[in-house]
């Protein structure tokens, strides 16, 4: 069901229609994508001019990356601070066991297979964990931005950076059997924080606590992606205008009709609370056994040196991006730019300290 506010269409693009049909006559690539009427090759040429920025490379940020760049969109970033590991194989559709057996960043593994997919796409992978210091630059200049997190703190940084510059976005999320998605279109339907007037407190069940199935990320992605190209194709009166939610176990659809909150603080009032709130030093990883922490300086680490270190208390392994250490019963995983994930215990201090000892403060 279309929205009733429909923001205007852009105008039409520059080049002949005569011209650019010819143009992807020629390029067999797209040929299935421009005989669907309602994209052709204006929409094909729109989608060759337009930017994404996919923030958190996980299982719904891989598939949506993966259909966007077969799509022709002409430059996606891919924002992810994690590594591949196996247990991700599953249900991380870009991904393979050379990538996990690397322990290859999430971003470099998908700018790679991108690359791989499609040489028209100007793909960037970006290691970095989306923080309010930095989640503008990150995302300025894109015309669109999907949600591929895990967690409600960052996807209230991107609700308030895409309302303050009027991004659309895509929220996404899935766990278990269970997905649920809504497209955020700034001054035009209601944001994340009309739904949710704060961020989620206490214990919410995760991929990691209560797992999750491959068919489910599908769902959610494909409609994400579905709605990324009504967006960037010039079709937001086809955008389905609604809360979603399906469980594809139990075999329950759900579709809410969310009106804006005229109250809303962040979209009626303009009050950016995440972006404006301070960076934390460390934050605990939901339901991962897990902590990171952060530098307030950003600062580059001598790997090599860094690995050399580590090698007298445990076993090591890293790449040009990351060095790893068990030192039992965690295991360290520090990135060039300081940033360290922390597996074996959900306790910052004890983190803190785990990482002055052995890294550095
Ligand atoms: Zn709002």
């Amino acid at each position: 069901m279309a929205f009733k506010t429909v923001r205007k269409k852009s105008p039409p693009m520059e080049m002949p229609m005569e011209a650019s049909a010819e143009k992807f006559v020629v390029s067999e690539k797209y040929s299935r994508q421009i005989l669907f009427a309602p994209i052709g090759p204006e929409g094909q040429e729109r989608l060759r001019q337009a930017k994404v920025v996919i923030v958190g490379c996980g299982a719904l940020g891989a598939a949506q990356a993966s259909m966007l760049a077969r799509a022709g969109v002409g430059r996606l970033r891919i924002i992810d601070r994690d590594y591949v590991e196996e247990s991700n194989l599953q249900r991380q559709f870009l991904f393979d066991e050379s990538d996990a057996a690397q322990r290859l960043p999430k971003a470099v593994a998908a700018e790679q297979k991108l690359r791989r997919i499609n040489t028209d796409v100007q793909a960037e992978g970006v290691i970095a964990d989306v923080q309010a210091a930095n989640i503008e630059d990150l995302t300025g200049g894109f015309d669109l931005i999907l949600d591929g997190t895990d967690n409600f703190e960052t996807r209230f940084l991107l609700n308030d950076t895409a309302v303050k510059h009027r991004i659309p976005w895509i929220y996404g999320a899935v766990v278990s059997s269970y997905g649920i998605t809504f497209t955020i279109l700034p001054d035009h339907t209601a944001c994340l924080s009309c739904l949710l007037p704060s961020s989620p407190v206490g214990l919410q069940e995760t991929c990691d606590t209560a797992g999750v199935i491959g068919p489910a990320v599908s769902g959610v992605s494909t409609i994400q992606a579905s709605e990324a190209l009504k967006i960037l194709s010039g079709h937001e009166e086809n955008l389905h205008g609604k809360l979603l939610s399906f469980d594809i176990w139990q075999n329950r659809l759900q579709q809410l009709t969310c009106p804006r909150d005229p109250a809303c603080l962040t979209c009626s009032k303009r009050q950016f609370r995440y972006l404006e709130g301070e960076a934390p030093t460390h934050i605990s990883m939901c339901g991962r056994n897990s902590v990171q922490i952060h530098q307030r300086d950003s600062r580059q680490l001598n790997l090599a040196a860094l690995k050399e270190r580590l090698a007298q208390f445990g076993p090591v392994q890293g790449n040009a991006y990351l060095v790893q250490c068990r030192l039992d019963p965690y295991e360290f995983t520090v990135f060039q730019d300081g940033r360290a994930i922390i597996k074996g215990t959900q306790d910052p201090g004890l983190a803190r300290s785990l990482y002055a000892r052995y890294v550095g403060s």
